[in-house]
């Protein structure tokens, strides 16, 4: 394949799938990687952990790449990092966020001081070879997530990355429906998008209507142990729990590391100022059962997680008969068995569990078809 002059996509990953997403995008023989990504637990690849894509085509081709930009901080986006970016030996772009976790990556791998990353604070144009890149800001279920305007010489593609429409994000700004409509204005050639929601009819719904659903469940169970497990990176989540906490008259006791790493990140970019101070284990289980809220890991079954060892009796905070576990989260598809595991466990001894289908309290981050059509419709130029 000679390098023409041409303007090319290529999803080495993440599309026709769900997760490791790396996508190319090639102008003039020059090749721009936006997200680097992976996938976990491999349900069609028994004892696998780690799934990864397929990258002989740009290590091939390897100095002809100027740059990795990531969106957002999900490891389908960026968990490939730590075992990759050193060998493409490009400079990565990354908002503060994202670039906070990815150096931990990288501090873990300990490569920090191999790879240059560079920390895009702002939402102006930033040159890449023939490439002009902006990050648009778009709801998600994570803090940034982000869309990107690539513009070329051929003409300006506009690559969502993961998001959805959301009037009560929580946390963080989305770009406004005029600012999207903007980008159509200033012409589109093409629209890189995708949604592993792209058969749900309905849009993915707020995060605001999250908070008030879990605020009615939690208050609820006065006098009861509430145990809370969620995404640890939805970060508008975690601060929904701190202020049902508060309103509920409950200390808030945080069980899984997973969770401590991101209010860490989260707090050093500014985000989670308001999340009310934690207590430690001790203290939660010294307190009256219905003045504690325990936010935990492990929603997906996990079985290291904190809620795997709640469930089996084997962690610190203990939970009764009668104490209550929510789920505010989604099952994952291959999670179910490993999740209803838990489940069992926890109604064998008469904990109560609530998941999304008995209550609103989870939200997907990845847009519905209505949202798909709405996005179509902004970027769009000739609008119908
Ligand atoms: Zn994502």
């Amino acid at each position: 394949m000679k390098p023409g002059k041409e303007l090319l996509f290529c999803a080495l990953g993440g599309s026709g799938e769900i997760g490791m997403n790396v996508n190319l995008y090639g102008c003039d023989g020059k090749w721009l990687m936006v997200d680097l990504g992976m996938t976990f637990g491999a349900n069609e690849y028994p004892g696998t952990e780690l799934v990864f894509a397929d990258l002989d085509f740009i290590e091939e081709r390897k100095k002809d790449l100027i740059g990795i930009v990531l969106t957002h901080a999900h490891e389908d986006h960026i968990g490939a990092v730590p075992y990759f970016a050193q060998e493409l030996g490009v400079p990565l772009y990354a908002t503060p966020f994202t670039a906070k976790l990815v150096n931990e990556k990288l501090d873990e791998a300990g490569i920090r001081h191999e790879i240059k990353l560079n920390v895009i604070d702002h939402l102006d144009r930033f040159e890449l070879g023939p490439y002009g890149i902006r990050y648009v800001p778009l709801a998600h279920s994570i803090a940034e997530g982000n869309a990107l305007v690539i513009d070329t010489p051929y003409g300006n593609i506009f690559h969502t990355g993961d998001w959805k429409l959301d009037d009560e994000p929580l946390v963080g700004i989305p770009a406004t429906t005029a600012e999207l409509t903007a980008i159509g204005d200033a012409g589109v050639l093409a629209l890189v998008c995708d949604s592993t929601n792209v058969f749900n009819p309905k849009a993915s719904g707020s995060e605001g209507m999250v908070r008030k659903s879990l605020l009615e469940e939690v208050a609820k169970h006065h006098g009861k142990r509430v145990l809370i497990t969620t995404f640890a990176s939805n970060v508008a989540r975690l601060q929904t729990l701190g202020e049902v906490a508060e309103a509920t008259n409950r200390r808030l006791c945080v069980a899984g590391r997973s969770l401590d790493r991101i209010i860490k990140a989260a707090k050093g970019c500014g985000y989670l100022k308001n999340l009310p101070e934690v207590v430690d284990f001790d203290t939660a289980m010294g307190l009256p059962r219905g003045e504690v809220l325990i936010l935990a890991t492990g929603g997906q079954g996990e079985p290291r997680a904190a809620l795997a060892r709640v469930a089996e009796n084997t962690h610190p905070i203990a939970l009764e008969a009668g104490d209550v576990v929510l789920f505010s989260s989604r099952q994952i598809p291959g999670n179910e068995i490993a999740i209803g595991r838990i489940q069992n466990r926890l109604a064998a001894r008469q904990i109560t569990t609530v998941t999304d289908r008995q209550a609103e309290i989870h939200v997907s981050g990845h847009p519905g078809r209505p949202e798909l059509e709405e996005i179509g419709r902004a970027s769009c130029r000739e609008r119908v």
